[in-house]
């Protein structure tokens, strides 16, 4: 089912890249495997997977251990500052740095280990009370004063966008995201690239695709709805 799955996914992206006039290449698939079996994780694998998003540090660091650490981990949660000690260098990339005194902290931990730390700050585009990030307004201050930190390094934007029947409400979120990484880009900051957009989930990662995501975050598209009750 992983595979077919992968395939359809692929495709799409494929199909949404044509029509943007985009390459393929040039975004990234993220399998979003929290909830799922690290037999779920090693599937994927056999069929080219190594991009893994994960939401809970400590989901995270039990998979980190159990599979080859050729894998790219994703951390697209909310991270507390007590838990950046446990994910240093075993994240690719930080999707979800949404204040200056989590971003602090993950430089605090970068010197220990002598480690640059990529990040992408997360924002609320649409300002729900129910998600985490920080609203568009409050972005540039936040990436000009965390870009002074320098074992942070900041990649570029992330948002997770509303829960919607039809994608193509989502769209206009997508839009100003990238409208908002082009204008940090042209203020050409120190140690701040806006390379990445993290945008697009299961529901709308097509329209996010068309709208400029480099990064994508697919869960159940890929390895079908989560069950909660198992968890604790
Ligand atoms: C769970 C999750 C996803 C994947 O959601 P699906 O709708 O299953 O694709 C993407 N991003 C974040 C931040 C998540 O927590």
């Amino acid at each position: 089912m992983i595979k077919e799955n992968l395939n359809e996914v692929k495709e799409k992206i494929k199909r949404a890249c044509e029509r943007a006039g985009r390459s393929y290449d040039d975004v990234t698939l993220i399998a979003v495997s929290k909830t799922k079996p690290v037999e779920a994780v090693r599937e994927a694998m056999e069929w080219g997977m190594m991009e893994f998003g994960e939401n809970k540090v400590q989901e995270l660091t039990f998979k980190y251990e159990q599979l080859p650490k050729s894998i790219h981990w994703h951390l697209i949660g909310h991270l507390q500052r007590n838990k950046v000690k446990y994910i240093i260098g075993k994240t690719s990339l930080i999707h979800s740095v949404d204040s200056y005194r989590l971003a602090e902290e993950i430089h605090k931990e970068g010197q220990k280990h002598s480690l640059q730390v990529p990040v992408l700050i997360q924002v609320n585009a649409a300002n729900e009370e129910s998600k985490f990030g920080i609203s568009m307004e409050e972005c540039i201050p936040l990436i000009e004063k965390t870009a002074k930190l320098e074992y942070v390094s900041i990649k570029g934007l992330m948002t997770i966008a509303p829960f919607v029947e039809n994608p193509e409400d989502n769209r206009q979120y997508f839009k100003q995201l990238k409208q908002l990484s082009v204008d940090i880009k042209t203020k050409n900051i120190d140690n701040v690239s806006m390379d990445f957009l993290s945008m697009g989930m299961t529901g709308d990662y097509e329209v996010a695709v068309e709208e400029g995501a480099t990064h994508i975050r697919v869960g159940t598209g890929i390895f079908g709805e989560r069950d909660y009750s198992q968890m604790n």
